[in-house]
């Protein structure tokens, strides 16, 4: 999503004018995460990737893709560390407003 500017919109608004970009046979690298669902307060549930291309030239958070090969590694993460802005700006942001439904709209496809 490009970067934004005050005032700020919902990002489930600023998604709707995100520029999306389609490849096909492309090498690259695939990295990313998979949230629980008992933690979706802090994120959307499921798998979250971002991929750059082996040139360096394309990439960004991944909306759908499929693989022709690939090598795979995995890692289990334990912690997570949460660093919380100290400013007031954040503190009065009303970050309540946001349903699972603009969530999923924001992430985007999440049966990947
Ligand atoms: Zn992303």
């Amino acid at each position: 999503m490009p970067k934004q500017s005050k005032p700020y919109p919902p990002a489930v608004e600023a998604v709707t004018h995100q520029p999306v970009f389609e490849w096909k046979k492309i090498t690259g690298t695939l990295v990313g995460y998979w949230f629980p669902d008992y933690m979706d307060k802090l994120n959307v549930p499921g798998y979250h990737l971002h991929f750059i291309s082996a040139d360096k030239q394309q990439g960004g958070h991944l909306l759908d893709c499929r693989l022709s090969t690939a090598t795979i590694d995995l890692d289990w993460i334990d912690s997570v560390k949460l660093l919380i802005p100290q400013n007031a700006e954040f503190q009065q942001a009303n970050l309540t407003i946001y349903s699972k439904t603009d969530l999923e709209k924001v992430e985007g496809d999440k049966h990947q």
